[in-house]
């Protein structure tokens, strides 16, 4: 039976960090993944394609405001597609370089040294003294009737994706990330799109406030709120959807396309319970060091469902092969406070630590600045003028959180997001000369509202 130092179940985000790093410092490392190839669903259905077609749509948003512009939607998945090829292939000789395999299969865990791999042509048995559960997440589609007449995320971000060209209609069941972000772009390449939510606003999981500042600015969709999907059926060479809302009444949509966009679960490997591991309902339980109740094991990534996002992933799976490095003791720990996140809807959102809402829930005494992209150079230049960047800061005037939208939004989060990784204040941001015509001097002018 082969033995390695660690085995990842996974080859994604969650995965690949850790076992380069560990590989790199001598240790034993294979990793295990059913597709074969490095970078999980952020690469295969996930964020790069999707941000693919995302960006070229909102290039395309500027250019038609200048011109009749037109675009093919065949042409924005062929970039799309040759983008996740190009990766591909960089991985590919990434591995190589570093000496590393993956083994196509499913593992199922053994025991608390044991996992048993599933491959086309064999079942294999591997030791391993250190093990990183990285298995991710998988698309959960409501369990209705209809419910194969739907598309999902895959249908449109995998390689030579099953949509092939914009629906005259798209009806999204979810109002979620994924759906928000699908029904920005569907709507500005001209599909009537319909998002169909169960709660009573879009993106449910976010702070109210700033999400209600978005919707104004989201391209045009018709939303039906605190309404339920009962079923999906053929009606012609179109869907009906039956919703039911909060009082029992009953309602149709007639779409072309039927997007189920109702969230991710994770993936838990067989196996995992009967190891002895324990699985709370968010996912495999990890601590901040990453460690399940078994403390050579490990839960990265989306499988623990502490913070979904690819750059957590990664930073779990950095910590687990430090904590691996120190003998399975706590040197590293990941901290969610200074994660951003950004819902690349168009325009885009992001916020990272604390927003007005948590801070009014956990009576965090803070003051709040805000820039408007109104007033802001390069905005005006791209005549994209919505949005601002807003700052918290605690009563010390330490950075503790903020949020942005519209303009360069993915990029500005990130130096808020620092600023609360290495504790900097409102001083350290308004000292700064930031570029100017760039949005980030809305960071500086914004923090100098203070002194
Ligand atoms: P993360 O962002 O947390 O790394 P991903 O979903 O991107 O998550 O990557 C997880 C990878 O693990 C995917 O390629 C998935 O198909 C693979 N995977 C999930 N379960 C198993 C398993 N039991 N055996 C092998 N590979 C698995």
């Amino acid at each position: 039976m082969e033995e390695y130092d660690v085995i990842t179940i996974g080859a994604g985000g969650a995965a690949y960090p850790a076992a380069f790093r560990l590989k790199q410092s001598g240790y034993s490392v294979v990793m295990i993944d059913d597709k074969g190839i490095m970078s999980g669903n952020c690469l295969s259905e996930g964020c790069v394609p999707s941000k693919a077609i995302i960006d070229t749509v909102h290039n395309y948003k500027i250019m038609k405001e200048f011109s009749n512009f037109k675009l093919d939607y065949k042409d924005i998945i062929k970039r799309k597609d040759e983008v996740q090829e190009m990766r591909y292939r960089l991985h590919a000789d990434e591995l190589e370089s570093a000496g590393l395999k993956i083994i196509k299969g499913t593992a199922r865990i053994l025991d608390s040294h044991t996992l048993e791999v599933d491959t086309a042509t064999d079942k294999l048995k591997l030791k391993f003294r250190h093990l990183i559960i990285g298995s991710g997440a998988y698309t959960y589609v409501l369990n209705i009737p209809g419910a194969e007449f739907c598309i999902t995320s895959a249908d449109l971000f995998k390689i030579d994706p099953a949509v092939k060209s914009v629906p005259e209609s798209i009806a999204i069941i979810g109002g979620g990330y994924i759906g928000v972000e699908t029904a920005s772009f569907m709507s500005i390449l001209g599909s009537k799109v319909t998002v169909i939510e169960r709660e009573d606003r879009l993106l449910p999981d976010m702070d109210a406030g700033i999400v209600e500042k978005l919707t104004g600015m989201l391209p045009e969709m018709v939303t039906h709120l605190n309404n339920e999907v009962k079923s999906i059926e053929k009606s012609g060479d179109k869907l009906k959807i039956t919703i039911i809302n909060e009082n029992g009444e009953k309602n149709y949509i007639v779409s072309d396309a039927v997007m189920m966009a109702t969230g991710r679960k994770p993936l838990i490997p067989q196996g995992t319970e009967e190891c002895g591991i324990e699985v709370e309902r968010k996912g495999i339980k990890a601590n901040s060091s990453m460690q399940t109740n078994i403390p050579h094991i490990y839960a990265t990534g989306d499988v623990n469902g502490l913070t979904p996002l690819f750059h957590a992933a990664k930073r779990q799976s950095l910590v687990a092969a430090a904590n691996i490095m120190a003998g399975d003791t706590q040197v590293e720990r990941f901290n969610s406070d200074s994660v951003p996140f950004t819902l690349f809807s168009i325009p885009n959102m992001s916020f990272v630590g604390i927003t007005p809402e948590i801070a009014r829930e956990r009576k965090i005494e803070c003051s709040t600045v805000t820039y408007h992209m109104a007033g802001d150079s390069m905005a005006e230049i791209r005549n994209e003028t919505c949005g601002e960047i807003t700052m918290l800061f605690d009563r010390n005037l330490k950075i503790i959180g903020g949020y942005v939208i519209g303009n360069d939004a993915g990029d500005i989060i990130n130096e808020i997001a620092l600023g609360i990784h290495k504790g900097l204040n409102a001083r350290d941001f308004a000292e700064m000369a930031h570029q100017h015509p760039m949005t980030f001097e809305g960071l500086d002018s914004a923090a100098r509202k203070l002194f």
